[in-house]
């Protein structure tokens, strides 16, 4: 996992976004901010209680960046915020697949993929 989590954040990283880890209680989820200048970060909690999601929600919060929304927007209508959720997924399963190919993991189907990586299930079916 780590490999991959150095592959995400190199990838976000040339995308102007900067990973920074920080030392926090292990129910702080992973989250993004503003940072000085306008510049985009994501901070990634060393001690988050589920490591085995890291890659993915890091996938997930890269896909918000790059689109230039909001994790959960409680401003917008249930659709819409639900259409957005499921497009940073589609991006941290898109970016975690491009690691695989890569890198020559051999997946006999995506299902196998997407559990090897908590990919959620769901995705397999949009
Ligand atoms: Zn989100």
């Amino acid at each position: 996992m780590i490999n991959l989590i150095d592959y995400l954040w190199g990838y976000a990283e040339r995308h102007g976004i900067r990973c920074i880890w920080f030392d926090g209680s292990p129910d702080e989820e992973p989250y993004s901010r503003l940072a000085k200048y306008n510049s985009k970060e994501i901070l990634v909690n060393i001690n988050w209680k589920h490591a085995n999601l890291l890659p993915f929600k890091v996938g997930h919060i890269t896909g918000h960046l790059e689109h230039n929304d909001n994790h959960l927007n409680e401003e917008l209508l249930k659709f819409d915020r639900d259409k957005i959720e499921k497009n940073a997924d589609l991006y941290a399963a898109g970016l975690i697949s491009g690691y695989a190919l890569k890198n020559g993991f051999n997946f006999t189907t995506y299902r196998e993929l997407y559990f090897k990586f908590g990919i959620p299930l769901y995705l397999l079916n949009c």
